[in-house]
Order: C-alpha cells, then sequence, then structure tokens
C-alpha cells in the first residue's frame, strides 16, 4: 500500500481532521528551497488580487515562506462571506455573521491590503491597474478572483433576473435573499434548483443545497415538492445523496438529469418559470445555479482561454498563456482538482512556495495536493470524498487508489460523526485563512 493510501485511511478510519493537518503540511512543505540573499537590490513585490480562499491564503503563505517579500492584497470587500456552510444559511441554521471574517490578521501578518478592485493587468509591462486609478507594480501576481457568472448562457437569466430567481452562489445578500423566498413560501409550493453542466464552483454544492431544502420542507413546510433540474446526467458523491434522498426525503425531492429533460434551456423571472426540453415548471422559489467561467479579471489579464477558465502549469500554477502570472482556486484549470474552498487553500501554498522560490532564483519541486469535501445531507447527516492530486502530463491527476468516498453502509452514528468533522474543518480553514 502506498504512502497516500495509507494516509487517507487513517483519515477515514480516525479523523478527518488529522488527513486535514497532514494536508496542509503536505502542500505547505512543497517545493521550498533555502534562501540566498537578495543582494542590494530592492525586495520582491507580489500582488495577489482577489481575498478569498485562495488569495488570502497565498498571502500569508508567502509573507510566511518569506517576509522580505513585499506583499499587497487587493480585494474591494473590508469583510470576506464564505461560501461553504452557506447552505446552511439559506435553511435558517446558521447566520450569515458566522460566514464572515475580517483581514486584520492579514494586515498584521504585514501584507498591505488595498481595498479596491483591480481593473487591469499588463502582463509584460508587470503592472496592475486599480479601480482607484492606482498603479501596483509586480515582480510576480497571483490572481485568484474566484468566479463570475455566464449571464445570459441561459436566456431570460440575466443580473437582473437574479434578483427575482437568486443563484446563492457567492455569499451575501443573494444567500439571504433565497432564504426570505423559502421562508415566505407558502406550504405545498414547488421549489427548483437548476444545476449547472461541468465545470462549476463545488460541484457537491448543488445536491447539499437541494438536501437542506428538502431538510427544511419536511420540518416546516411538508405539502411542498423540490425539483433539480440538472444539465448533467451525473454528479458529485451521487450514490451517497441519492440513497440519502431515498431514506430521509422520499417523495419530496426529485432529481431530473440531462437525459431526462433536466437542461434548462431559458427562464422567465416575471413568473419564475424554468423552461426545459420537456416542459415547463412554474416556481415558487427557483434557485437558478447558472453556468460559470472565472472571475472576469482573468480575461482582462489575458490567462483565460476560450473556456472561460486559466490553463496553469500544475508544478508553479504559473499561467500557460502569460509568463509571471499565477493563478490559483476556481479560476485555475486544475485538472482533476475540484473547485472548492480546499482546494484553493492547498494550490495557494503550492502556489507561494512556488514564487518563493522562483524569486530566490531556485526550481520549484513538484508538489502533492490534497482536497476533501463534506456535504451535509441533514444537519446531523455528513458525507464526504477526498483525492490526492500530483502533476502528471501537464495537468493536475489524481492519485490512483489515494482517495474515495465515505462509505455506503456508514451507520448513521458515522453520518454524525462526519457532520461534526465538516463543522470542524469550516473552522480550522477559516482560522488558518483568517483568523
Ligand atoms: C453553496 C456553496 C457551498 C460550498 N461549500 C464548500 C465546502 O463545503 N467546501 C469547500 O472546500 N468549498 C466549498 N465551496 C466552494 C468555495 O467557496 C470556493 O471553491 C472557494 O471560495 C474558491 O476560492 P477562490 O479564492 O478561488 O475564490 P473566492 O473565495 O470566491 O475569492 C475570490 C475573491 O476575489 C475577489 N475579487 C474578484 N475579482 C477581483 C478583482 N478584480 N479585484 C480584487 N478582488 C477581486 C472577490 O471579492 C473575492 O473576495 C462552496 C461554494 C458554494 C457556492
Amino acid at each position: 500500500m502506498n504512502a497516500d493510501r495509507r494516509m487517507f485511511l487513517a483519515a477515514t478510519k480516525a479523523d478527518r481532521r488529522t488527513f486535514l493537518k497532514l494536508g496542509i503540511a503536505a502542500t505547505a512543505s512543497a517545493a521550498l528551497a533555502p534562501f540566498p540573499a537578495y543582494g542590494q537590490g530592492a525586495n520582491p513585490r507580489v500582488v495577489i488580487i482577489g481575498g478569498g480562499f485562495g488569495g488570502a491564503s497565498c498571502a500569508r503563505a508567502l509573507r510566511q515562506a518569506d517576509p522580505r517579500i513585499a506583499v499587497t492584497l487587493v480585494e474591494p470587500n473590508a469583510t470576506f462571506t464564505a461560501c461553504p456552510f452557506s447552505n446552511e444559511v439559506i435553511v435558517g441554521l446558521r447566520e450569515l455573521s458566522a460566514q464572515q471574517f475580517t483581514y486584520d490578521r492579514v494586515v498584521a501578518d504585514g501584507i498591505t491590503v488595498a481595498r479596491t478592485t483591480a481593473t487591469a493587468v499588463d502582463g509584460p509591462g508587470r503592472s496592475v491597474t486599480l479601480a482607484d486609478g492606482g498603479r501596483l507594480p509586480f515582480d510576480r501576481l497571483v490572481l485568484s478572483p474566484g468566479i463570475d457568472f455566464r449571464w445570459g448562457a441561459i436566456p431570460g437569466y440575466d443580473e437582473a433576473a437574479s434578483a427575482v430567481m437568486p443563484h446563492a452562489w457567492r455569499a451575501g445578500d443573494q444567500t439571504l435573499l433565497l432564504r426570505r423566498q423559502l421562508e415566505a413560501m407558502p406550504d405545498g409550493g414547488l421549489v427548483v434548483i437548476s444545476a449547472p453542466a461541468n465545470p462549476f464552483r463545488c460541484p457537491p454544492g448543488p445536491y447539499e443545497r437541494a438536501s437542506l431544502i428538502a431538510y427544511y420542507l419536511k420540518a416546516k413546510k411538508p405539502h411542498s415538492k423540490l425539483l433539480v433540474l440538472d444539465a448533467k446526467d451525473a454528479f458529485s458523491k451521487q450514490r451517497l445523496f441519492q440513497a440519502a434522498w431515498a431514506e430521509l426525503y422520499p417523495g419530496l425531492l426529485e432529481w431530473v438529469p440531462l437525459s431526462k429533460g433536466g437542461n434548462v434551456t431559458s427562464v422567465d423571472p416575471a413568473t419564475k418559470t424554468l423552461v426545459t426540453d420537456f416542459g415547463r415548471h412554474q416556481a415558487a422559489v427557483a434557485n437558478v445555479i447558472p453556468p460559470q467561467k472565472a472571475g472576469r479579471i482573468a480575461e482582462a489579464a489575458g490567462v483565460a482561454d476560450r473556456s472561460g477558465w486559466c490553463p496553469i502549469d500544475p508544478v508553479t500554477f504559473e499561467s500557460k498563456l502569460v509568463p509571471g502570472i499565477h493563478v490559483i482556486g476556481d479560476a485555475a484549470i486544475a485538472g482533476a482538482m475540484p473547485k472548492s474552498a480546499f482546494a484553493a487553500n492547498s494550490q495557494a501554498k503550492t502556489c507561494a512556495a512556488a514564487v518563493a522560490t522562483l524569486l530566490a532564483g531556485g526550481t520549484p519541486s513538484s508538489p502533492k495536493l490534497i482536497n476533501t469535501c463534506y456535504s451535509l445531507v441533514a444537519p446531523d447527516y455528513g458525507i464526504s470524498v477526498a483525492g490526492v492530486y500530483v502533476p502528471s502530463g501537464g495537468q493536475l491527476a489524481d492519485v490512483p487508489n489515494s482517495g474515495g468516498v465515505s462509505p455506503s453502509d456508514a451507520p448513521r452514528p458515522t453520518r454524525a460523526a462526519e457532520a461534526t468533522l465538516a463543522a470542524a474543518w469550516f473552522r480550522t480553514i477559516t482560522g488558518e485563512v483568517f483568523g
């Protein structure tokens, strides 16, 4: 049995927190070479765009790697609002304030936070233009801008429509809007979730959301129905989700795959109607999770390809399109790695180590990255998927036999233990990134 498999099995048997710590250790130590002096020149400057899970993690890891690097984090919001666990907020199990974090600790680490939006990047000229008119020169730039939505990809679904049919796929006002709509809905109403085709932020997220909305309806509005219209035929942790739905929410939650007419071809916000090739569904509450792409600054920087996402070198996360710019988190094309906060944090540490090594004139060594995604099917019912990834053939590839999903025949106490571990994971990662 190889070391990765042993590591994963130890974690599933005993404590996934151990796995999380191992993951952090594995990624944090990757590729760091001893630092030579920078000589008489000015200290190197790294600019990071986006203060979310990827960007804030990378900023702090860089300062830890070498405090001589001048790190500037560009982020317009004073408070970061986290998406993991926002599905709990939607159904009233948690308040939005529990999702919110300031940048006080980031600043205390000696990182300059520029409270503005980056509007343009001059890759060859090595500078970033800011919305406030300022310019930031850099030796290396890291982009972690998360996602943007492909407004109009579903005809009728533009930004204005999201005020009526919320996506709630960036946490904040949209999360609260969907919550209020569910609360205001009469018992007996139809709730519809539209799930996008791959790739998109948080592959298990729509199905965790469906589960928790079903939990809410079962308790508060039992004559209601939940329909999940899906633009694909398969999804993350599908067997586990479907077995749990059959057990917990029979007759309440219906999943309609692509091949059975799940693809939403247009919407009408005025009547909250979702149209598919097979019919029309008028919803009391419609949650449309639209197709996505890398945050728009990626396109402006020239690092997004025709897919809308950013091809990267899997060792350094340097763009394959523009040298000197690294892309991490949801915006990157990270091969087999899913778009998750855990993955963004793993990538951030690998990227920080590589950037520090490159700035010191060294050669980054090949990393090993880890991801675990927990999902709640009910507040005391958790399931998870985990994986280990290494560079292979210019991409990040799964290490065979190194990951896996929760056992399909686990007893309820095991599911409850996974729900507890999910909460522990969220505390650990937000503590590490923002605490
Ligand atoms: C409902 C839901 C549930 C989820 N649950 C989980 C989970 O359980 N576990 C998990 O691991 N992941 C989960 N995720 C996924 C996770 O939230 C994302 O994968 C993660 O946030 C990606 O990190 P990021 O750094 O790429 O982007 P983000 O965390 O979104 O950060 C991007 C930041 O960039 C800033 N920004 C964007 N453009 C600019 C610009 N031009 N200038 C300056 N700043 C800019 C934004 O303001 C933002 O702060 C979930 C997502 C959703 C929607």
